[in-house]
């Protein structure tokens, strides 16, 4: 019987020192690499498909690289999934070695290739998919198994316009042990009605809020309960602008399967008292929440015009009175930013004391609105991919100059966790989570990098002979971003999005 061997890898990125980001637990398995393995079908005609799956974050040896070479009873496809702007070389270097080592096929997909111009990079073996999953991935599974890939897939098509999804099969139990906690990470709605001009989502997932039939999530969380699956991540932006939500949470309650779940919500769900009670019957254990700025003209300027501070303090009490634990995601350096304006923030982020807060320096995500316009400036510094993972400095800031934002990002972390700790002791109630985040960053590093127990095992040097040599540069060029076709403008305009803004 004919084979053709899939390897699904989600790519690490380069860390500022060089080496490959792994962990020796990760906090959360990636959710496109096994929604891909569970779009994809058993057979192509009378091809039987044998899919591997790697997230590198997770991978304690490189035993893993072996499955990137050609193997003589079938031709072998290796798709790097979910690549972000700042994983992208990652992702070049491992379909450099794959192709070095006769692996027939290799394909680039996620926000990077769906968003920039990867021209560069065309007609020297590697594949871009520029469309979501649903709309390439059958594709490419039929071309690698009738022999050739096309340069790009779906050019002209970003979105499938009614989201098929797919029932997720849930990782192995030896692939859940390599997380803190058996976790799995669902994706059942897409879409963004708003339009922060730093973001990314609305150009990976457009405007419209398209989702998967609820019986399709529902079987997909029966099934990781069944495969030893505890906890479940929805990593949907903005759960609270899904319009079957409730639909969705009286499901699970109906269904009592026990498992805890986080989910993100924009700042508006405030306005949905009502929602918080049948999240935490549902399980809900954490709500990531965008609240980035204390400043209101700040987030004006980056076009975030639906946060209200002042309704921060209300949006951490809901969370609290319900059992849920608030997550305040906070950016620093946004251009009216200054040293002070972040230190204000950081005392206001303490009096409202959500559990959980992160923090992340103002990038130019490659895709976004903002990198159009900084790029226009002329004021983005980087060059390096790798740089633009919202750790580090990559453009000319007003006020703050390359170092200071670095400083003051792990200033945060260490300052807010010191002061939770010492709520805590008033109470001996440590968390580990506060802990930890407090002692990695007073190292350095960033608590939400991944996982617990970096490891270096291979270094960007090891790959960079190999990356002249496919791609004739060290470092890719600075992308520009690229166009939705007219379609995808007309499906991007035509949904009632703007009133799904103002619900
Ligand atoms: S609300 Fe969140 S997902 Fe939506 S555009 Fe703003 S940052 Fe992006």
């Amino acid at each position: 019987m004919k084979t053709l061997k899939v390897v699904l890898v989600k790519p690490s990125k380069y860390a500022v020192d060089g080496a490959v980001e792994r962990f020796e637990h990760g906090f959360m398995p990636n959710a496109s690499l096994y929604h891909i393995a569970s779009l994809t079908p058993d057979y192509i005609g009378s091809t039987r498909i044998e899919v591997y799956t790697v997230d590198e974050y997770v991978r304690g040896n490189l035993e893993y690289l072996d499955l990137l070479a050609a193997r003589t009873d079938a031709p072998t496809l290796l798709a790097l999934v979910g690549v972000q702007s700042h994983q992208f070389h990652r992702a070049l270097d491992l379909a450099a070695l794959a192709r070095s080592r006769g692996v027939q096929h290799c394909v680039i997909g996620g926000p990077h290739a769906m968003t920039c111009d990867t021209s560069q990079m065309h007609g020297r073996g590697v594949s871009f998919a520029l469309g979501e999953a649903e709309v390439v991935w059958h594709q490419v599974l039929e071309d690698a198994v009738s022999g050739q890939l096309k340069d790009v897939y779906s050019p002209g098509m970003r979105w499938q316009k009614t989201l098929e999804g797919a029932v997720v099969k849930p990782p192995a139990a030896s692939e859940l042990d390599r997380y803190v906690l058996p976790m799995l990470g669902l994706y059942p709605v897409r879409g963004c009605p708003y339009r922060c001009n730093y973001c990314s989502v609305v150009k990976i997932a457009g405007h419209p809020v398209r989702s998967t039939a609820i019986e399709t999530t529902m079987e997909s969380l029966r099934r990781a309960k069944a495969g030893g699956v505890r906890y479940i991540a929805f990593v949907s932006d903005n759960f609270n602008k899904y319009p079957n939500a409730r639909d969705l949470l009286e499901a699970m309650i109906e269904a009592d399967l026990g498992l805890r779940f986080f989910c993100q919500c924009d700042t508006h769900v405030v306005n949905q008292p009502e929602l918080f009670e049948l999240l935490q019957r549902a399980g809900c254990f954490e709500m990531f929440i965008g609240v980035e700025s204390f400043n209101r003209a700040t987030l004006k300027a980056a076009s975030k015009f639906h946060n209200y501070p002042e309704k921060y303090a209300r949006l951490a009490g809901l969370c609290r009175d319900h059992g849920i634990r608030a997550h305040f995601s906070n950016i620093i350096g946004f251009a009216e930013d200054t040293e002070r304006s972040i230190l204000d923030g950081l005392e206001i982020l303490k009096g409202l004391n959500p559990p959980v807060a992160s923090f992340y320096v103002l990038t130019p995500i490659p895709g976004t609105e903002q990198y159009d316009d900084f790029m226009a400036q002329g004021v983005i510094t980087e060059r390096n991919l790798d740089r633009f993972d919202t750790t580090c400095s990559v453009w000319t800031h007003p006020t703050l100059p390359g170092g200071e934002l670095e400083r003051l990002l792990y200033h945060c972390y260490v300052d807010y966790y010191r002061h939770l700790m010492r709520q805590q002791s008033r109470h001996d109630e440590f968390s580990e989570f506060t802990i930890f985040c407090r002692y990695i960053a007073s190292q350095g590093i960033h608590p939400m990098a991944g996982g617990t127990g970096r490891l270096t095992l291979d270094r960007v040097e090891d790959y960079m002979a190999l990356r002249r040599r496919t791609y004739g540069f060290e470092h890719a060029d600075l992308p520009t971003s690229l166009d939705l076709s007219a379609e995808d403008r007309a499906f991007n305009q035509s949904s009632d999005w703007r009133k799904s803004a103002r619900a």
